[in-house]
């Protein structure tokens, strides 16, 4: 296999085709698509470490080359996007200080929180769209983690800015890249030294598989987030790497259509009587916005709205019929749900509700939901 980190050069090609070429075969009389390769073994090579699959499968090989010619840098697949969270955060030392959003991801929040009850590392939570407070924080930190925008909060963070102020107090920047995805924001090329993905979201983009992903250029941190993946065994099947690499064929299409559904679902929800406030830095009021226009190829296809209480979200999310009303995000399927009904949530506004805008007819949408917003005033 070829150094992954000299193959991740893209060619000035365009993200969306990317997507499309980046993983195949490319041999006379090859398959145009890799094989889903299903063994645990391979057979012995003189001068070759023993071939056990725990430490590499093909399939994965080539949904890694995908991603990593995606993001610009070598990627390493995991069993699941908090497998890879667990990998980017064993990387630090002992006691490592590490800077957290605080409405980050809740599995995240629940890692960050389990490993500091046994001492392995103590967080510090910030907003981080605040770049000066979240700069402050890393005074003494040895890691800033930075999702954006974030979940379900849809706060923009300004990466370069923090890329730049962090690496001047000595810490790593680990963004987790999962809302965004490579076709809306390129974290490596603004500064980050891992990107990490749940791909399971959008990557895959189906709903029907759980995968992780964390992506680096730098070889001693590829180096850790392999020999962490073979240590935990935190690997992912090959037949979820497959489904993971054909999913991210369509990653452009299915993001331009969600965003777009998107744009003009938070635009009529802005407009409605029993929507109090619409988090979507694709909208000129939203304080995310001329962040997101300057830093991001596109707002995505994420957004919150606000209705006035938890009951009222609960009726939205009970009424709709062609939106799902499911957790999780990404998938071509639009899903919804009140956030404050998980755990560790309670910190939210009450009626927030979460929506992940997929391939839909955006009118079909926009009749669901106004219709269960209807409802649920009645
Ligand atoms: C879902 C999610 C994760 C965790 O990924 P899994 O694939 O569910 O393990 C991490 N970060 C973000 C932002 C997520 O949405």
């Amino acid at each position: 296999m070829s150094n992954p980190l000299e193959r991740a050069d893209a060619g000035g090609l365009a993200p969306a085709t990317v997507a499309v070429a980046a993983g195949r075969p490319h041999q006379p009389g090859d398959p145009v698509n890799p094989p889903v390769v299903l063994t645990s073994i391979y057979r012995s090579e003189e001068d070759a470490p023993p071939g056990y699959a725990r430490e590499g499968n093909p399939t994965w090989t080539a949904f890694e080359e995908a991603l990593g010619s995606l993001e610009g840098g070598a990627a390493v697949a995991f069993a699941s996007g908090i497998a890879a969270v667990d990998a980017a955060l064993g990387g630090l030392p002992d006691g490592a200080v590490v800077v957290v959003p605080d409405d980050a991801y809740s599995g995240t929040h629940a890692l960050v929180d389990h490993l500091a009850e046994r001492g392995r590392l103590t967080p510090r939570a910030v907003d981080i769209a605040d770049t000066e407070r979240a700069l402050a924080a890393c005074d003494g930190a040895d890691a800033l983690w930075v999702e954006s925008p974030t979940n379900p909060l849809m706060g923009v963070a300004d990466i370069p800015a923090l890329a730049e102020g962090a690496h001047a107090r000595g810490c790593r920047v680990v963004v987790d890249a999962t809302f965004t995805t490579p076709m809306r924001q390129r974290a490596l090329d603004q500064g980050a030294d891992v990107v990490v993905h749940s791909a399971t979201k959008f990557l895959s983009g189906h709903s029907d598989v759980l995968l992780g992903s964390a992506v680096t250029r730098d070889v001693d941190h590829l180096a850790q987030l392999r020999a962490h993946r073979t240590r935990h065994g935190a690997v992912p099947g090959p037949m979820e790497a497959w489904l993971a690499l054909r999913g991210l064929r369509t990653l452009g299409v299915r993001i331009e259509r969600g965003e777009a559904s998107a744009r003009e679902l938070a635009r009529r929800l802005a407009a409605h009587s029993m929507v109090h406030r619409v988090r979507y830095p694709g909208l000129p009021d939203d304080p995310g916005y001329r962040r997101a226009t300057e830093q991001l190829d596109g707002p995505g296809a994420m957004l919150s709205f606000e209705v006035a209480d938890a009951g009222t979200a609960d009726a939205v999310c009970a009424g709709v019929r062609v939106i799902a009303h499911a957790t999780s995000l990404g998938g071509v399927e639009t899903t919804l749900e009140r956030r404050t009904r998980q755990r560790g949530q309670s910190h939210l506004p009450a009626g927030l509700v979460r929506v992940s805008v997929g391939c839909e007819d955006v009118e079909d949408l926009w009749t669901d939901l106004a219709r269960a917003l209807e409802a649920a005033a009645a």
